[in-house]
């Protein structure tokens, strides 16, 4: 019988066939059973960075492998966390343990085995900061193969590459170092002394902006940012520049520099621009939401028009930072925003 996916834009979508699992061994079970049947497999962990455009014709696993092991050391904490805990409770659980390091990372949805694969990342932090190693579960030999140079970019890492296809995180290595360093780069954390502040002083704060500035996908139904922030070069800089003088830009560290796609969507004065049941969130204008029981479809087609809307005002391209999954797998989700069809 066919079982809905959990997935945090809230929408109906269905696998053929869909299995939890809380250890490595269930894990094999399912995959030797879908492998038996050839059926197409995909690993979740919450759902919440994932927009299935259709019903998935296979075998949908549930990552629950749960514990969190703390080996301390005179220099730094050591965790070893399974890959289905919730990103949140690690965080909640380190910052109330006094092991300070993830609190800039509070709040963000989604599994602990998840926040390697996109190099997950929020006010001034990224996962690559506190990464140790990650632990792959090899689905075609039963190999546990542990990868301590995860190749972290924005938003991008080996597992999303290389370790792509028939891998499975199982569980993450993170190390948090005793020698803490406050980052308050960003936002109202800047207006935090660094002399005195506390890693629950910021984790604090950043549960509280966020609550504010984002919809819980409990109430409203979303993945968070949905385009990622274009990296162009300086001289497409310095041409929007010249006709958007108080544009936000943030330099990398070559000849390029990264643009605020929120920004670029709300020039185009689409903040709760809608199509169907989808809307772009009032508030935030990088968030999509299913406002009114939305389709697959609607969400694609407001991201297509987010996306031709910006090219043409700004000829700046923006990619979708959520993964697309069609009916056998993860679909390429460039092309098709590209699509005039639409189909999957
Ligand atoms: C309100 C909201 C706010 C958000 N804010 C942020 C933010 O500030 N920063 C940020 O970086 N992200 C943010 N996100 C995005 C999302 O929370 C993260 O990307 C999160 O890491 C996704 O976790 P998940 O378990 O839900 O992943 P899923 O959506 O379940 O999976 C994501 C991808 O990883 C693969 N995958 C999942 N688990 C495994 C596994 N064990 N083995 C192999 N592959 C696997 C899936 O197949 C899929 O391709 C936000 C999302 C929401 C809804």
């Amino acid at each position: 019988m066919k079982q809905k996916i959990p997935n945090s834009f809230g929408l109906d979508v269905y696998a053929q066939h869909l299995v939890t699992v809380t250890s490595v061994e269930e894990l094999h079970v399912a995959w030797q059973q879908a492998a038996a049947k050839q059926m197409p497999i995909m690993i979740i962990g919450e759902g919440s960075n994932t927009l299935f455009t259709t019903d998935f014709q296979g075998m949908i696993i549930v990552n629950r492998i749960k514990g969190i092991a703390v080996n301390e050391t005179s220099t730094d904490w050591q965790l070893k966390v399974g890959a289905g805990e919730k990103w949140h409770d690690l965080v909640t659980y380190t910052v109330e343990g006094a092991m300070p390091g993830l609190e800039n990372l509070a709040l963000i949805p989604g599994c602990v085995g998840s926040a390697p694969i996109q190099n997950i990342g929020a006010y001034g932090v990224e996962f690559k900061k506190v990464a140790n190693y990650v632990e792959l579960y090899e689905l075609a030999t039963g190999k546990i193969l542990t990868i301590d140079d995860g190749q972290y970019g924005y938003r991008d890492s080996i597992f999303k590459q290389k370790y792509a296809d028939g891998y499975a995180v199982v569980a993450v290595g993170i190390r948090l170092a005793k020698k803490w360093q406050p980052v308050l780069t960003y936002g109202e954390l800047k207006n935090f002394d660094a002399q005195t502040v506390t890693a629950k002083m910021i984790f604090d704060k950043v549960c509280a902006i966020r609550r504010s500035k984002l919809p819980d996908p409990h109430v409203l139904g979303n993945a968070g940012s949905f385009f990622k922030n274009p990296i162009v070069d300086q001289s497409v800089v310095n041409t929007l520049l010249a006709h958007y003088p108080t544009m936000p830009i943030y330099p990398q560290n070559n000849q390029c520099a990264k643009l605020s796609s929120g920004w670029l969507i709300d020039q185009c004065g689409l903040k709760g621009y809608q199509i169907g049941g989808a809307a772009v969130h009032q508030q935030h204008a990088l968030v999509l939401v299913n406002q009114n029981r939305a389709t697959s479809q609607d969400i694609v087609d407001l991201a297509r028009y987010i996306r031709d809307s910006v090219v043409q005002k700004f000829a700046v391209n923006l990619s979708p930072e959520i993964r697309f999954i069609g009916q056998f797998g993860e679909i390429n989700a460039d092309k098709l925003l590209e699509r005039v069809d639409g189909t999957s």
